[in-house]
């Protein structure tokens, strides 16, 4: 098959600068691109790169896109070198998007009009909603609450540890018993530090308080101490989730193949090609849980088909970031016309 392809660069301000235990981040910055078929159907890709989590970054995108043909074709597509894990992601997926729309029909009765196409949003309850670092989680996760979430994540490891767990301690005696969170260090914990939370989060359960579900402990350490997380996974109840040590295909693979057996939480935009995550994670049974990049409803599309294809034990999609941004209908319709 061959396509006529285009691409336009857009960039989006957070509302609030997004602080992770890898600094601030204010601007997001993608490529949006067109594949139109030579039936004239069109498909919308989105690369969209985090290149300190792993990806490439968005001026080597660019460069490829910039040195494409006006046509491409799918031995194209499906030769895009493994350094180019977004763009295979945002060309794979611009190449299935026809496909994927049927599939949407069965996610969930909320849509969100999208030019040439449905963007699937199931309730709120499927998704995970990310709190702000510090003490300002407890001043925000009631009005998401009030949205409808029921998995919360909140970022560890950007604080003096006593500090955070003396908020931990708060925030688990305000939430909900019913809502499950997630703790994301970004690889930001010493060793000591991640036994201290592990060994908390496990006395949480074993004292049968009437608290929240912590479903796991994300990323713990630096992607090099892959064999203490391992070795952590193994002495405590409490699960632990990679997330940086796993943000390629060809990293998830070689995690795998080590021994892991825990959570291993995958970012669609930036793990790779999309046909090759579905035959990995069908082969293999992984546990997975599917994230977000900060994407637009284009990438957004595509990665929750993903999800609701490969998704096991029924856990909740860490989407939930639409309070990051300011609506983004107008500008992303605008910018798809002009393609
Ligand atoms: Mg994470």
């Amino acid at each position: 098959m061959r396509y006529q392809f285009k691409f336009r660069p857009y960039q989006r301000r957070f509302l609030r600068s997004l602080t992770t235990n890898h600094g601030n981040w204010d601007i997001r910055e993608g490529i949006i691109l067109r594949l139109t078929d030579e039936s004239g159907k069109v498909g919308w890709g989105e690369i969209a790169p985090i290149s300190w989590f792993g990806s490439e970054t968005l001026e080597q995108a660019l460069d490829f896109c910039r040195q494409l043909p006006a046509e491409i074709t799918d031995e194209i597509i499906f030769s895009i070198p493994d350094e180019l894990p977004a763009c295979q992601f945002g060309f794979e997926s611009a190449r299935e998007w026809g496909e994927t729309r049927l599939i949407a029909s069965v996610l969930g009765s909320e849509f969100f009009s999208m030019p040439n196409a449905q963007c699937p949003m199931p309730h709120a309850q499927f998704y995970s909603a990310l709190l702000p670092a510090g003490k300002e989680a407890l001043n925000q996760w009631e009005t998401l609450w009030q949205q409808g979430y029921r998995t919360f994540k909140w970022k560890i490891g950007v604080y003096a540890i006593a500090h955070e767990l003396e908020i931990f301690e708060s925030l688990i005696h305000t939430l909900p018993a019913s809502t499950k969170l997630r703790l994301d260090a970004n690889g930001g914990l010493s060793y000591e530090e991640a036994n201290l939370w592990l060994w908390t989060c496990d006395n949480l359960k074993a004292n049968g308080e009437l608290a929240p579900e912590i479903e796991f402990i994300e990323q713990p350490l630096p992607v090099e101490q892959f064999q203490q997380m391992l070795e952590l996974s193994m002495s405590y109840e409490t699960a632990i989730a990679l997330d940086e040590s796993v943000a390629t295909l060809g990293q998830l693979a070689a995690c795998h193949q080590q021994g892991w057996r825990g959570v291993f939480v995958i970012k669609p935009g930036i793990v790779g090609s999309p046909s090759r995550l579905r035959k990995f994670c069908q082969q293999h049974k992984i546990d997975t849980v599917f994230s977000s990049v900060f994407e637009t409803a284009i990438a957004r599309f595509a990665a929750l088909q993903l999800a609701a294809e490969l998704s096991r034990n029924n856990r909740a999609v860490g989407f939930g970031i639409d309070h990051f941004f300011e609506q983004e209908e107008t500008w992303l319709q605008s910018l798809c016309n002009s393609l």
